[in-house]
């Protein structure tokens, strides 16, 4: 399957923006920026254990047995009815207008606008935990001073889509994998295959790993990455100089508890992951 073909000559640059935005990004990345510098520039500590598919340092031990998260298929579409332990406030920051020099960050809430996603025994939806993440990540991204787009599964904007990063967001499934070890928790993070811009993509998936790993203190799941993830649909709809990662931000019965009841935690991982970026491709 080979990506579109290229709609832009080069990898955008970004003129710097507003300055009290500039400070709150460097605020937000201070916890993982060194981290990530030392990976991506291969300094990090030669006795971590490496992702066999990213490259990238992995915070805790690899498992080793496979889980397949494969989501329904086909679902009808959702219907307003989030569950109740998604109800976290957001925050009360008000964003500030973003400049239209600000770097652009689209952020994909999983299987929203057509199916469920995964789902737990009790009605517990991956979507509406998707959509309760991309909201607050793009509510943070926009208080930074960057410019945010949330998008559906198969939004229409996606095609083409020319930004600075894409992020979509989903959860893993809520099966129990008792034969699982360690037991089915932790995320993960990836990239397309067939990148056209690698060396860019390999950062965002660094950032975003370390970033989000740091934050909620969960660790890389790397041998539950599928064929869904690398060869995920949207990695082909957009601009292939758009760098695209996909995070599967925990599974949806062991790590249930972080991703209903501290949903601002998943958020600002992912947040710190996306601003690391896109502060380290500055010129
Ligand atoms: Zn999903």
């Amino acid at each position: 399957m080979a990506r579109q073909t290229n709609r832009r000559s080069s990898y955008r640059t970004q003129e710097p923006v507003e300055v009290i935005p500039i400070a709150l990004r460097l605020v937000v990345i201070i916890s993982c920026a060194v981290a990530i510098v030392a990976t991506v520039y291969g300094a990090w500590g030669a006795s971590a254990p490496v992702d066999a598919i990213s490259g990238i340092p992995l915070p805790h031990p690899t498992p080793t047995t496979s889980i397949d998260n494969r989501t329904p298929p086909e679902e009808p579409p959702p219907t307003p009815s989030p569950h109740p332990a998604l109800a976290t406030p957001h925050p009360t920051i008000s964003p500030i207008p973003p400049s239209d020099d600000a770097p652009r960050i689209g952020i994909v809430a999983g299987h929203w606008g057509h199916d469920t996603g995964a789902m737990c025994p009790d009605g517990l939806r991956e979507v509406d935990i998707n959509l309760e993440v991309a909201k607050q990540v793009v509510d943070r991204l926009q208080t930074l001073g960057y410019q945010a787009d949330l998008l559906a599964e198969y939004d229409p904007r996606l095609e083409g889509y020319q930004a600075d990063a894409l992020v979509s967001i989903h959860a893993d499934s809520c099966q129990d994998f008792p034969n699982a070890t360690p037991p089915a928790s932790g995320f993960k993070v990836a990239s397309v295959e067939d990148s056209m811009v690698p060396d860019v993509e390999d950062l965002l998936v660094a950032c975003l790993a370390q970033c989000y790993a740091a934050r909620t203190d969960m660790y890389f799941h790397t041998n539950s990455i599928t064929y869904d993830m690398i060869y995920y649909h949207n990695f082909y709809e957009i601009d292939n100089q758009t760098p695209g990662a996909i995070i599967e931000i925990g599974f949806m019965k062991n790590d249930r508890a972080i991703l209903t009841e501290r949903t601002d935690l998943v958020a600002q991982g992912i947040v710190e992951g996306i601003v690391c970026f896109i502060e380290s491709s500055r010129p």
